[in-house]
């Protein structure tokens, strides 16, 4: 088989957006430009790639955004590129610009969209794991989830702050939608008393003989940290039985999108810059349809296949450790 020639490549952010994208996008751009290759930057991800909002980078493009959150090439979500017509548009535009490969920033919807152009229609493409909720199945790290545990961490920090001055229990909830890692390491790192999971249904006797458990033992405040699950704001609701049925009184706060935001954290810029640069390499070896993950702290390149499912599988092994503490 002829291995095909690389020349040219184009990136995209994809999904929700997530801190550090910004650094994997340069990290992409800089690596294609040193090894000689045309890259281009796709707006708004397959709805911009279908809309032809493509345009020629260079190093200056991806100048001073290392230490921004969200992303410069900006993102959107399109349902129509689950339809096979739609991608067959998004395959003739690539080629009308001889473009011979495609990385894209996402999550693993975003990689299954990827991974049908390439079954579909032959193009190369890698995936990098980019999104705050660290839930995608073969990398036990996506790009912005340390930098949304910081911040919510931060949140809940301030929250215990007032919480322990005014003898109350509160209901922090933090954001993953189909998965409780960011709960999960949240809960642990602020010392919650609780951690709801996203997809378990809620057990009122553990929370309320939990929190009289701490008020025996002369604790005056509880944290419990909720994952917002498919319906954001299911706290206030959890609060009502709390109190109507437990007789506890609590205060809830939900973070919501400040999460998403904020300049990048140290790890969430290390990896992905490494993670961009390996891309770029892994395109140049010809392997054609491949993420690049992190697996026990190192970087590797993989079948995109091992990487489309939704995963809480890094972090959930945890939650045993926040039982243990949390007495
Ligand atoms: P994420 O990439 O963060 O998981 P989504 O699940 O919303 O976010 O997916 C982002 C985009 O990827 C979708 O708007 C759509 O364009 C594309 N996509 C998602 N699932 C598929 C699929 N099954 N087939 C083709 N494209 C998909």
């Amino acid at each position: 088989m002829s291995e095909k020639l690389i020349r040219s490549i184009a990136v995209m952010t994809s999904g929700g957006d997530s801190p550090g994208m910004n650094c994997a996008i340069r990290s992409v751009v800089r690596a294609a430009i040193g090894e000689r290759l045309k890259v281009y930057g796709i707006k708004r991800g397959y709805q911009g790639l279908i809309n032809n909002e493509i345009y020629e980078m260079n190093a200056s493009s991806v100048g001073s955004i290392i230490h921004h959150g969200g992303t410069v090439l900006y993102t959107s979500r399109c349902p129509e590129f689950k339809e096979k017509q739609t991608r067959e548009k998004a395959a003739q535009i690539l080629e009308d610009r001889d473009i011979d490969a495609l990385v894209v920033i996402g999550g693993d919807g975003s990689f299954k969209g990827a991974k049908a152009l390439h079954d579909e229609f032959g193009i190369s493409v890698i995936g990098i794991p980019g999104t705050i909720d660290n839930d995608i199945s073969g990398t036990d790290y996506t790009i912005g989830f340390d930098t949304a545990v910081q911040t919510a961490m931060e949140a809940v920090d301030k929250i215990r702050d007032t919480a322990q001055s005014s003898d109350r229990t509160f209901l922090i909830e933090v954001m993953g939608a189909r998965t409780s890692s960011i709960a999960l390491k949240v809960g642990i790192c602020s010392g919650a008393e609780n951690i709801l999971l996203n997809n378990e249904k809620v057990n009122y006797e553990k929370i309320s003989s939990d929190v009289r458990r701490g008020i025996r033992r002369g604790k005056n405040s509880s944290i419990i940290i909720v994952a917002e699950g498919e319906s954001p704001g299911r706290s206030y609701q959890i609060a009502k039985v709390l109190e109507e049925k437990h007789e506890i009184s609590s205060k809830v706060c939900v973070l919501g999108h400040i999460q998403r935001g904020g300049s990048p954290t140290p790890d969430d810029r290390f990896f992905a810059s490494v993670m961009g640069k390996e891309a770029v390499g892994a395109l140049l070896q010809n392997l054609e349809c491949h993420a690049v993950v992190v697996r026990d702290a190192k970087v590797h390149v993989v079948p995109l296949d091992e990487c489309m499912q939704k995963s809480d599988h890094a972090m959930i092994n945890y939650l045993g450790v926040s039982e243990t503490l949390s007495i």
